[in-house]
């Protein structure tokens, strides 16, 4: 999608570090952490987010929670603890309108959240 941020990353235009990727996700770190661990699991299709999502969307979703748990614990906090994170809405503080996953680990998370 054209002005997307997260579809210029997919596309090559953007630069990320990457940290997992298949035909459907695109794993990369966060570009201000807000933890020790903090990547970002997005679809690779534009999809603005959970709640743009449709019944067909199902098991790409499945999917890209599987991939957080997976990068965390590759990220070596699978045993320590890690929160994933899907903000929907200006409430929720969504600022890049393209489905991604947060993976936030590697330090005590306060809840509630802010
Ligand atoms: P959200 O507030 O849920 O929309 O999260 C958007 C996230 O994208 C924020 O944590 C940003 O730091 C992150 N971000 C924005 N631009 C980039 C980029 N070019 N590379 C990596 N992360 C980014
Ligand atoms: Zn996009």
């Amino acid at each position: 999608m054209a002005d997307c941020i997260f579809c210029a990353i997919v596309g090559g235009d953007i630069p990320a570090t990457v940290v997992a990727e298949d035909d459907e996700v695109l794993a990369f770190k966060d570009i201000d952490p807000q933890a020790p661990v903090h990547v970002l699991v997005i679809s690779k299709r534009h999809l603005a987010n959970t709640a743009a999502s449709a019944e067909d969307d199902e098991r790409l979703l499945g999917h890209v929670l599987r991939v957080g748990c997976r990068v965390a614990r590759e990220a070596g906090v699978g045993e320590s603890g890690f929160r994933l994170v899907l903000n929907n809405g200006p409430d929720a503080g969504e600022a890049v309108n393209h489905l991604h996953l947060h993976v936030l680990g590697g330090r005590g998370l306060g809840w509630p959240p802010g």
